[in-house]
Formats: C-alpha cells, structure tokens, sequence
C-alpha cells in the first residue's frame, strides 16, 4: 500500500471497525478476563495503540510508542539505550533540546558522549568498543543539512551499534530510515504528524526487543499521551500524505524564488542543485521536505522584517499547515552557547522557514513586500 493510503486505512482488526478509533479516555480498565492490564501509563489504552500502530506502519517499523511530547520520546528512548559507563555518538548540530540534553542529563548518569560533525569519516573516527549508540538528524535543524544514513547504518552494522534517528524534519512521507537500515526513529510528533500547530506529542518506533526496552523505561518515566490527544494526532495523520506532499511542493518553489532574492544572502535547502548534499538527499528523501533556511541581507533588520510580515507568521515550532518563520539563535538554539552557535553556522541573520500550503504567490508576494518594507524602514531610520 502507498502512504497516502495508509494513512488512511481503517483498522479492520479494531473493535468497532469504524472509519475512526472511537475516542476512550478510561484511566480504569478491568483486568479479569481482558487480557492485558490497560492503563494510560502503560502507554497501552485504545487510541494510544491505535495511533502508535499508523505510525510504526508509516515507518515500516514493527511497533511503536507514542508520547506526551518529543522530547519525552527522545528523553525516554535515550536512557533505555544508554548506561552508565557506555558511550555514544551524536551528530554536532541536533535540534538545541537534544543537545542540551545529551549534554546535561547523559553526562550526569555516567554516560560517555562525543559530538561528531556529519561525515562518515567523522563517526567512524569515534566509535570505541563501548559505543552502543549513533543518534542523528537529516535534515538537520536549522541548517538542512543532510547525513549519508546508508553509510552510518553500515559503520553501525559492523560494530554492532544502534542507530537513532530524530525524522522530525522529514516526517515519514519524505523519509523512512529504517528502510536505510537505521534501528530507531523518533519523531516530535508537535510537528508535521500533527501538523495544524494544536498538539503536543512524540512518538518512536523500531523493533519489537528494542521497543520493549523502550517501553520498560517509558512506564517509569511515564510520559503518556492522553486518550483526546492521541485521538486527534489519529486525524491528522490521515491528511499527512496530502499535507506534506503540497508544503514540499510550495518549499521547493519558494526556495527557487528565495535563492535569486536580493534580500537573501544564502539559501539552504536540500532540493536545491546548490546545495553541498543534494545528491545524499535525492538518494534517500522522496522529496526534499518543506522546511528552509536563509540568511537575510545584512542590511536589513530581522526583527523589523519579522514584524512586517502579513501571510507567514513569526511562530516557534514547525510543520503546521501555516508557513511560520524563527530566528533559531534566539529561540531553538538560545540555550547553546556563543562559540557553539558559531561553530555551527548559527548567525543572527539566519531564519528557519517552515513552509505551509498556502497558495505559493501569496508566499512570495508577502515574503517581497516584507523585504522591501523592512529595507525602507532601515534606510529612514538611519
Ligand atoms: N526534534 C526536533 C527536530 C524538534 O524540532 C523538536 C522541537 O522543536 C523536538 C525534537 C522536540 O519536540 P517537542 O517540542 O514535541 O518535545
């Protein structure tokens, strides 16, 4: 079956066998005669599986596990494969929570971490005895840059290593990793799975023995999502495929458009014939994703731009049916330090761009005027 369809497709094997999961926000189930104990911090109530199961199929995972946020998966998914005295390999440049958390919590609980920058080269240098662990992102946030994961997943495979894999960006449409071989795939489901910017959520999916891992460690940590939210993240993955194909269509026109801009110094998107990784991308993405980021024109102020804005909105997070933009130095990356943020291309100008389905024209006409606004009010000002 295509993605489209499967986003789509009715659980034959659920009770009621209705075009929806019927919405059960038990927290008291009986026990006797039914089988499994039920309990949302079980990570086991109706719609919690029922939505757990589209995503893992979506990712040609065997299960999966869904959460209260992305970061919960992330959080929860790390220390179930990490102990003490072991050690793991982190893509440099990973959304700033992870970061910061790889930093702060692994290095309390005694585990051994080491920051690589993309190339194969790079991890291959670092893996130790005591690796257990490679985690990634492709594209990376912000700066869309893209990871050989058929090559990590061979480097893993011969040293016995699991990898980990944050798809937020991607969403499954785009990009299933475990096809490539990856192990683990975590998503942030607050973005493109829910993807009208009215949820919170997260979700991992992999095979059965490392889920049951997970899964151990998730009851201890609880970080549940509750029977209303997974039944809405449910509903939104039916218009996934749809979503997603129409933002990767208005991306990859906009950053055309962006690209011969004189308002924009540099564009970065992987769709793009300039960008370094586009043959990597082609290789293993579907499409090229819809998010994009850009550096503007020195001479114009960002917040002033920001602020003249009409259609696309300055809004933290990403992936919802609107086009929202961020500086990433003051919101996603404002807990990484200075030298850091410079290391990795990190610059006041830089904007990250999360590309809606509006119509395209409307995001180029609105993205024209804001620019021509902001430079008038730079040139009045001064
Ligand atoms: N992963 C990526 C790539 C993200 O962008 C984010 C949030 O912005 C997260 C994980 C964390 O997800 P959440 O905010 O749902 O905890």
């Amino acid at each position: 079956m295509k993605k489209a369809s499967r986003c789509v497709a009715i659980d034959s094997s659920a009770e009621y066998a209705g075009a929806v999961q019927p919405i059960d926000p038990s927290t008291a189930f009986e026990y006797i005669d039914s089988g499994p104990q039920n309990y949302p911090r079980y990570f086991n109530t109706p719609n919690q599986n029922s939505v757990a199961k589209r995503i893992a199929d979506l990712e040609g995972a065997e299960s999966g596990l869904v959460f209260s946020s992305g970061m919960a998966a992330i959080s929860t998914t790390l220390t179930a494969l990490l102990r003490p005295g072991d050690h793991a390999i982190f893509l440099n440049g990973l959304y700033g929570g992870s970061h910061t958390f790889v930093s702060d919590e692994l290095n309390e609980r005694g585990v051994d971490f080491q920051f690589v920058d993309k190339s194969n080269e790079s991890f291959a240098g670092a893996v130790k005895d005591s690796t257990k662990v490679i985690y990634v992102e492709s594209p990376t946030n912000p700066l869309l840059e893209i990871v050989d994961l058929r090559e990590i997943a061979a480097l893993a495979n011969q040293h016995g290593i699991t990898t980990v894999i944050d798809n937020t960006f991607a969403s499954p449409i785009v990009q299933n990793p475990i096809e490539l071989g990856l192990d683990v795939v975590l998503h942030s489901g607050t973005k493109y799975l829910g993807g009208h910017s009215d949820l919170c959520c997260g979700a991992v999916v992999s095979d059965r023995d490392r889920m049951d891992a997970i899964r151990k460690k998730a009851l201890h940590y609880g970080g549940s999502l509750n029977a209303m939210t997974a039944y809405l993240l449910d509903r939104s993955l039916k218009t996934l495929e749809v979503r997603v194909r129409r933002q990767n269509e208005n991306a990859m026109n906009l950053a055309r458009f962006l690209e011969t801009h004189e308002g924009v110094s540099r564009v970065h998107y992987p769709g793009l014939e300039s960008h370094p990784d586009h043959q990597v991308a082609a290789a293993q993405m579907r499409s090229f994703g819809a998010m994009i980021a850009f550096e503007l024109a020195p001479e114009i102020e960002i917040e002033r731009f920001l602020r003249e804005l009409e259609l696309m909105r300055p809004a933290l997070s990403l992936g919802g049916v609107e086009t929202s933009m961020c500086v990433p130095a003051t919101t996603s990356h404002r807990g990484v330090e200075p030298e850091q943020l410079n290391s990795l291309g990190i610059t006041p100008q830089l904007i990250r761009l999360s590309v809606g389905i509006e119509d395209g024209e409307d995001l180029k006409h609105d993205f024209d005027q804001a620019v021509t606004n902001a430079a008038e009010g730079c040139l009045t000002s001064g």
